[in-house]
């Protein structure tokens, strides 16, 4: 085992995995974060806390990661190339693994002009594949960056990266996603699957290229909550993709039952994904509807999880 977190336990034990997104609070109140890990305890094996999602201000990932530890539930903390430089990510990952912390997701994060701080200077003093790259060798040489002196302790880290099979140009997809395995990824999270054949073609390359073998894949997915919302993402959000089926199938649904369509939709995609080859867990996503996850999970068949 490489950090002896729940979620490398449930993935290198065969089991499919379950994580969820938790999103931080816009300000400083630790119970809003205490009362959504609540929800989501037993329903997934792990908990993605978002580092300033939409770069807009929350409450830190570090500090909410904390707080689940403290709690009892499993956090991946999020962690953005965007606003940090070397120095600042490597001294939050030593703070985050003596806290406990075993999960990391490394991103690239939105770009800070879509966000509530425009004229934020931007990072990306590395990139999302360097991050990854970089906490490999702290846990595996425990050096840190163009150093060779060992730090104190160990640093186990399980360390994710995320995937997106959507985004243009969709002949580069899976070799992006190679170059993140062989940089040293244990898991992926892909963004959200709406059209499942489109996904499907993307394993079909990853596997061909074997880029699935060392680093497990979470399928991501969004349970829409009403046609409003289905439109403005195929429509806004790059590298999202929604076929027609199902935006005319949440337009057909009485404004009282969006909602419940949207679940059962997600339910549908959780149920196709995975019988994709290669496809070890899904990574639920639901924009400030945590509580809704322990139902969703149960209705994709995927209670109780393994203990
Ligand atoms: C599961 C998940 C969680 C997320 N959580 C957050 C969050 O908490 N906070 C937040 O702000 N954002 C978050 N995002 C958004 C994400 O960071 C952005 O969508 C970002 O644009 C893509 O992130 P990445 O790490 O996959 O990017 P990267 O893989 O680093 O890529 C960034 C961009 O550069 C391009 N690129 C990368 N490498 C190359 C190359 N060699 N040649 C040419 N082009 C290249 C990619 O196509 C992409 O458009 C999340 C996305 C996902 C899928």
């Amino acid at each position: 085992m490489k950090a002896g977190s729940n979620l490398e336990t449930v993935l290198s034990t065969g089991h499919f995995a379950v994580t969820a997104e938790l999103g931080p609070p816009r300000g400083a109140d630790p119970s809003v974060v205490e009362k959504k890990a609540d929800h989501l305890r037993g329903a997934v094996d792990a908990v993605n806390i978002t580092d300033n999602q939409s770069a807009i201000v929350h409450m830190s990932s570090l500090a909410c990661a904390a707080i689940l530890v403290k709690r009892g539930v499993e956090p991946v903390m999020q962690m953005t190339c965007r606003d940090r430089n070397r120095i600042a990510i490597q001294s939050d990952i030593l703070g985050a693994s003596a806290l406990g912390i075993k999960n990391v997701l490394c991103i690239s994060g939105d770009h800070h002009s879509l966000g509530d701080q425009p004229g934020a200077k931007k990072v990306y003093d590395i990139d999302s594949t360097q991050l990854v790259a970089a906490l490999k060798r702290l846990r595996d040489e425990r050096c840190l960056l163009g150093s060779d002196e060992e730090v104190a302790g160990t640093v186990p880290l399980y360390i994710g990266a995320a995937a997106n099979p959507f985004a243009i140009p969709h002949e580069l997809r899976a070799q992006l996603f190679k170059k993140k395995a062989i940089a040293g990824a244990d898991f992926a999270q892909t963004q959200c699957v709406f059209d499942v054949a489109m996904f499907a073609d993307w394993m079909e390359k990853v596997r061909s290229l074997g880029a699935h073998a060392s680093c497990r894949i979470l399928a991501g997915v969004i349970p829409l909550k009403s046609f409003r919302m289905a439109r403005y993402m195929a429509e806004n959000v790059p590298g999202i993709v929604i076929p027609d089926s199902i935006l005319k199938r949440m337009e057909a649904a009485p404004k009282e039952k969006a909602a419940a369509e949207g679940i059962r939709i997600c339910c549908e995609i959780i149920r196709q994904v995975k019988d994709i080859e290669g496809v070890a867990g899904i990574h639920i996503m639901a924009i400030e509807w945590e509580h809704r996850i322990p139902d969703i999970v149960g209705q994709a068949g995927l209670l109780p999880r393994p203990s």
